[in-house]
């Protein structure tokens, strides 16, 4: 597969360059630790530090006016677990602070810091994320020309609104940019409803996929296809 007309690329951060959900469990840790030092009686209402995240999911399902805005649903969730433990609530901003900073130490995937390299000197790369990393703090930031989040923008992916605002970010015509992330719906078919170019990255089929399930989509498995189906190197 091979693209053509390309002349900017817009990648998305989670599940993309590095693993979310490892990066959320090390930032629950974290955060779990601070609780109980500065709010000993949570160690009451969270025995095991898994339950963070539990009290973060029923949290968000009492709170669908709060859909999408993560901040707003972590502190939430960590506010109810220091009302239920009797502890000050005003330690909830300190608390998020301390599970945001987690939350930016990632694990970037192996092809990633070689494909990011190589794109990065020849087209302008833009970042757009529904989520809350932050690429000054995870690293990598200097690879791309600018960060579009869903909470700046004030549009979230899958609407065509943050696609139209990456490509002005980058110079170029929708047409002319290539979007690349992992959530077929948020990512492959929303760049493509707005105009873009898409590739879909899936980094592992599913191992009770028919062989060629995927056929009718354009997919890459990691950053290093990407960077081949551009021209570049197979093994960067
Ligand atoms: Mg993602």
């Amino acid at each position: 597969m091979r693209f053509a007309g390309v002349a900017a690329i817009s990648l998305d951060l989670d599940d993309t360059l590095w693993p979310f959900q490892p990066a959320v469990e090390r930032a629950e840790a974290t955060l779990h630790a601070w609780l109980v030092k500065h709010a000993p009686g949570t160690a009451r209402i969270l025995p095991a530090r898994g339950m963070l995240g539990k009290l973060r999911n029923d949290y968000e399902h009492s709170r669908p006016d709060l859909a999408g805005n993560y901040r707003a649903l972590r502190i939430g969730s960590i506010e109810l677990a220091l009302a239920l433990a009797g502890e000050d609530m005003g330690l909830a901003e300190e608390a998020y602070g301390v599970f945001y900073s987690a939350r930016q130490k990632v694990e970037f995937f192996e092809d990633v810091w070689p494909a990011l390299t190589w794109l990065s000197a020849r087209f302008p790369l833009v970042a757009l994320t529904n989520g809350n990393a932050d690429l000054r703090l995870t690293g990598g930031g200097a690879f791309f020309r600018e960060t579009l989040s869903a909470r700046a923008v004030g549009i979230a992916k899958p609407q065509a609104g943050i696609f139209h605002a990456a490509a002005l970010a980058a110079g170029v015509p929708a047409s002319e940019l290539l979007h690349v992330g992992d959530d077929f719906h948020l990512d492959y078919l929303g760049a493509l409803n707005a105009g873009l170019q898409a590739a879909w990255l899936v980094r592992d089929h599913p191992k009770e996929t028919a062989p060629g399930e995927y056929a009718r989509y354009v997919t890459i498995r990691d950053l290093t296809a990407l960077c081949c189906a551009l021209g570049g190197p197979a093994n960067l």
